[in-house]
């Protein structure tokens, strides 16, 4: 029953997406030469299964484990203070501070030679679209779980509308790399839009757009870039190993492997 549940999970996972995200592929390509089947298609396949049957559950017992040292270790005057507070306050204290540390955490991922070794994986595409988004070495899906969930874990919030928040916050996250181009309107500068995120994905590591859910703190640090156009090409510079398990290996390697493909 628990297998027959958890495959119905995966395939809402799977074919959702793919359908309304493929639908607007189709309507709104950002590359319209881009075809449907594109290459290294079966890795990030292999790297939205892993997510599913592994490295998701992996992921969430690392996160307990770290509250439950917190807890013990956090004075607990500091949360009790926090959780007096009106509930909007702490939903919109949650969203600020969640947001500003998963932008500066992930800024540090580019900047820091060891945190860019494993989110180098995630920026090995060469193909955006929805399914690219799970293209995450779990290290490094772990790093950014941490960083997302740092006012839960340091400040004690923990309550219903986080969930909802965390979870549009995911779903947001498959958007951006799909191989769609709509202007948000008014909401761009509120909402990270695709054309931004395929920017980040451009060649250059230090390119920007390093905001996850809203773009103002990259507007606020100056890290904003929304060129007219998409990127001609987006990947790495450096060559990079191709199948999953390399990849997923690849980070541990004292140096690149001397013939990666
Ligand atoms: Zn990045
Ligand atoms: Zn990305």
């Amino acid at each position: 029953m628990q297998v027959w549940s958890e495959l119905q999970t995966l395939a809402f996972a799977f074919f959702v997406p793919a359908t309304v995200l493929g639908l607007l592929e189709r309507a709104y390509p950002a590359q319209p030469d881009q075809p449907l089947l594109r290459p290294q298609l079966p890795t990030d396949l292999l790297y939205f299964l892993g997510q599913y049957f592994l490295w998701r559950a992996l992921s969430l017992s690392a996160l307990s484990e770290i509250q439950l040292r917190l807890d013990a270790w956090l004075p607990s005057l500091l949360r009790a203070r926090v959780a007096a507070q009106p509930l909007w306050l702490q939903l919109c204290e949650a969203v600020l501070i969640s947001d500003l540390c998963t932008y500066l955490g992930h800024r540090l991922q580019h900047h820091s030679a060891f945190l860019w070794r494993f989110h180098a994986v995630h920026h090995s595409a060469e193909h955006l679209d929805w399914l690219a988004a799970y293209r995450e070495h779990p290290l490094d899906g772990l790093y950014t779980q941490i960083m997302v969930n740092l006012p839960v874990l340091l400040l004690g919030l923990r309550f219903e509308p986080l969930i909802a928040l965390y979870t549009f916050r995911g779903l947001w996250a498959i958007f951006i790399h799909s191989n769609v181009r709509i202007s948000l309107g008014p909401l761009r500068v509120l909402l990270g839009s695709p054309e931004l995120h395929h920017w980040h994905h451009a060649r250059d590591r230090f390119h920007g757009n390093y905001a996850n859910l809203s773009p103002l703190w990259d507007l606020l640090f100056g890290t904003y870039r929304c060129p007219p156009k998409e990127p001609d090409s987006v990947g790495l510079c450096e060559p990079f190993p191709r199948g999953y398990v390399k990849q997923l290996v690849w980070p541990f390697l004292p140096r690149g492997p001397v013939d990666p493909r």
